[in-house]
């Protein structure tokens, strides 16, 4: 097998506690799944869940001490951070059940749902697709993933973000509208869900812009926290 050009390397993330590296395969985003942010962007709350994805590549490894640099994207002037949940799916399939969900997950991680507002509310309103706000370079900070087994009460812990040190979210994963089985059981009704796929389960209330030089810190209790710097 010969190719026309070296094939792009495979993307991957940390799991915590082990050498080997978690293969990514897609990134699936859920949108507006907790009330109170619901209700910031003019909608009600219960509502079908909805998705939408990001390209793999997009993603930016936090880890460490150290915040990692994240590149400020082109144009925009409204870049906002949404602080959720990540669930890493293991074992694919169709048709999965809510009740079989927990069996098709690897582990959890602390993502970074980066969205160009202003260019997403230009899409909307002239209904066309979001892909230029949310699926851009870089639109994804991600942790090293921590295996279920260690997560914890996963499902009940605190969600938060703080910016130069100030709270800007706070919420709790019990808050999610649609739950992580819940999720699952949508998704793979409209797609067949992959090992190594990814899924941003949404983000609570207190979205808001990001300035060049800002500092976010952000994390789920019991995982890995990320810390950024914006350039
Ligand atoms: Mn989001």
């Amino acid at each position: 097998m010969s190719y026309v050009f070296p094939p792009p390397p495979t993307v991957s993330v940390p799991v915590i506690g082990s050498a080997a590296r978690f293969p990514v395969h897609r990134i699936y985003c859920v949108g507006r799944n907790y009330e109170e942010h619901a209700k910031e962007m003019g909608f009600s709350g219960r509502e079908p869940p909805f998705f939408f994805l990001k390209p793999a590549d997009a993603l930016v490894l936090a880890a460490g001490e150290e915040p990692t640099l994240l590149p400020y994207p082109s144009l925009t002037q409204d870049l906002h951070h949404e602080i959720e949940l990540v669930v890493a799916i293991g074992q694919g399939g169709r048709d999965i059940a809510a009740a079989d969900a927990a069996g098709h997950v690897f582990g959890y991680a602390v993502g970074l749902d980066m969205t160009r507002r202003d260019l997403q509310g230009d899409m909307k309103k002239q209904g066309r697709p979001w892909c230029i706000g949310k699926g851009f370079d870089a639109s994804a900070p991600i942790t090293p993933i921590t295996p279920a087994a260690q997560a914890g009460e996963v499902h009940q812990a605190g969600i938060w973000l703080r910016v130069n040190g100030q709270e800007r979210q706070r919420s709790s994963v019990a808050q999610l509208i649609w739950k992580v089985g819940e999720i699952i059981e949508h998704l793979s009704r409209a797609w067949e869900l992959a090992p190594g796929d990814l899924i941003y389960t949404g983000t609570p209330a207190g979205v808001g812009p990001v300035q060049h030089g800002d500092l976010l810190e952000g994390g789920v209790d019991g995982l890995a926290a990320l810390r950024l710097r914006v350039l």
